[in-house]
């Protein structure tokens, strides 16, 4: 069942012809697929479509604009029958709150916390605010780093009742279990899996290791 595997897979690529494939047969060893600007502008909103007939396609286009455009953006991610999407929260409560009334329906995520080093200059010195705007606006969950315990466990704590997906994983040094054990509902893994020789067998020894640690 979709619903009890735990990886979402990142399409992180410009290739739609590989993206398809890859979801094509995958189908059923994953949450959901995630995919972004670089897969969205190297072919076109018609790829949401596409991959939707084999799983929940979260569009990760982390908005971050005022909230018109934030708007008008989820309403095209929703009429393509994206199952999520994600937004910046650091917007501000009236930005975050523009999407989540365009969505309608569409599970939206705030970005509270992130994976990269960078992410220590801003954005993880203000996640309890960020967490904040995203329980004001009402979304469905955030996303929190899969690499970062200390910052997981803060973010679970802070957010009862919402759903954490975890990027991180893998390439960025985050362990599957790990991240599950410290908060995470479901993890987001995009280079390790897309780019390994196999990409069949390394989701199937993720899968294999979270199962084994239930
Ligand atoms: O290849 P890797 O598994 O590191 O990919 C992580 C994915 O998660 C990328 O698509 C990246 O954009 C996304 N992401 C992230 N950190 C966040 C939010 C999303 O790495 N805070």
């Amino acid at each position: 069942m979709a619903d009890d595997n735990k990886v979402i897979v990142a399409l992180d690529m410009m290739d739609p012809v590989v993206a398809r494939d890859i979801a094509k047969k995958r189908t059923g060893e994953v949450f959901a697929f995630k995919i972004g600007w670089p897969l969205i502008m190297a072919s076109n909103a018609d790829i949401i479509v596409d991959l939707s007939r084999y799983a929940k396609v979260i569009c990760d286009l982390k908005l971050a604009d005022i909230p018109d455009t934030n708007s008008w953006i989820t309403q095209k991610v929703k009429e393509n029958g994206a199952w999520g999407v994600i937004s910046h929260s650091f917007v501000g409560k009236d930005s975050l709150e523009a999407v989540v009334k365009a969505a309608e329906g569409v599970k939206v995520f705030a970005v509270v916390a992130m994976s990269h080093p960078g992410s220590a200059h801003f954005i993880n010195k203000k996640t309890k605010d960020l967490i904040r705007v995203a329980l004001e606006c009402g979304v469905y969950g955030v996303v929190a780093p899969g690499n970062n315990m200390a910052m997981l466990r803060k973010v679970r704590k802070m957010t009862d009742g919402l759903k954490i997906i975890s990027p991180g994983i893998g390439t960025q040094g985050g362990n599957p279990a790990e991240a599950l054990a410290n908060g995470a509902d479901y993890i987001i893994v995009g280079r390790s899996i897309c780019n390994a020789d196999d990409p069949r067998t390394e989701l199937k020894r993720i899968n294999a290791a979270i199962a084994q640690k239930k």
